[in-house]
């Protein structure tokens, strides 16, 4: 259900001050990833909250986001489509670079990764600024993609995703 699963992410993340630099508070939610029935939980109840049927394949965002995509497709019964860090992909690709903090930083999906009309569930592990959220967004757009959902598991709902992605719903699991 809604709040066991936000239970769960809010007893399985760890809080790393410091991480990657100086300021950043780090939510690392490996420890929800390894412990097998918290996992399943928060997997099914994501799927339970799009519907079984609402979505044709689940995009995940490199790196950590590509852990809850493919659950979540297998649990569906659908696939999962990659959304790399720019480089990686090796075939052609659409792009979209996006403003961090400090510099750039670009994702890419390949340019023949949805058929037309399919509906697009997008996940990943943590929203804060929702930069890499709405660069995503918009690149399976660009792709022919017609996004239906973006789940995350924690969401930092101080720094103002949710009225970044307007109009577009975002659903968190648990919000800090
Ligand atoms: P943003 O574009 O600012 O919404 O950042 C979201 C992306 O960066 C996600 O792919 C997260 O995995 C990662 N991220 C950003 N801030 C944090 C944080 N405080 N803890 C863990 N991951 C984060």
């Amino acid at each position: 259900s809604g709040p066991e699963a936000a239970r769960l992410v809010a007893s399985r993340v760890l809080d790393v001050p410091d991480f990657p630099k100086p300021g950043v508070l780090f939510k690392d939610l490996m420890p929800l990833f390894a412990d097998g029935k918290a996992f399943r939980e928060v997997v099914d109840g994501i799927v339970a909250y799009h519907g079984r049927d609402g979505f044709d394949v689940v995009v995940g965002i490199e790196a950590r986001g590509f852990v809850v995509a493919a659950a979540v497709a297998y649990a569906a019964g659908v696939g999962v489509v990659p959304v790399r860090k720019a480089g990686k992909l090796p075939r052609p690709a659409h792009s979209v670079s996006y403003a961090l903090e400090y510099g750039e930083a670009t994702l890419e999906v390949h340019e023949d990764a949805f058929t037309a009309g399919h509906r697009v569930l997008v996940v990943d592990d943590v929203l804060a600024t929702g930069g890499t959220a709405e660069a995503t967004l918009d690149l399976v757009e660009r792709a022919g993609g017609t996004v239906t959902g973006f789940t995350v598991l924690l969401e930092l709902g101080f720094l103002g995703a949710r009225e970044r992605l307007a109009p577009r719903p975002v659903h968190a699991l648990l919000t800090v």
